[in-house]
């Protein structure tokens, strides 16, 4: 299998039952992204954006999201962050690692409440999702 570098985002109305390999599709309307495995076994990776989820950070031509993508529930156990519409791979972790790493990044298809955020100084979510939102918006519209 080949492990993907890249992923180009794609705005769509609805995820298709059919994932194109190295497509990173994000619907607004439902504020999920879903895209194929980026290690090539073509997995259904689903990150809900969400307060408590993911975070997608569109700047005009590239997405990122935030945190990691941890595919520990799926046999490739790969994981790796979408930074700037390019596939950054971490390290090979151990079992205990990833149970660790748990706290810090989420997998997807687990609940997002056995990993609460931690609240430290941080500008509060909401401020963020509603700038997201409105990014987005101005992306869809093409303006
Ligand atoms: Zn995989």
């Amino acid at each position: 299998m080949t492990r993907l570098e890249r992923l180009d985002h794609r705005f769509v109305d609805w995820i298709p039952p059919d994932l194109e390999p190295g497509v990173l599709y994000i619907t607004i309307e439902y504020a999920t992204a879903v895209h194929s495995c980026a290690c090539g076994c073509r997995a259904r990776v689903v990150t809900p954006l969400t307060l408590k989820d993911w975070e997608l950070r569109f700047d005009g031509e590239t997405v990122s999201l935030s945190p990691s993508i941890g595919n520990w529930s799926f046999a490739c156990q790969s994981h790796y962050w979408i930074r700037q519409n390019r596939i950054e791979w971490a390290p090979r972790w151990s079992a205990a690692q990833i149970g660790g790493a748990r706290e810090l990044a989420r997998a997807p298809g687990t609940s997002s409440l056995a990993t609460p955020r931690a609240s430290s100084g941080m500008e509060p979510a909401s401020g963020r999702l509603v700038r997201l939102l409105r990014r987005l918006a101005r992306a869809v519209r093409g303006t």
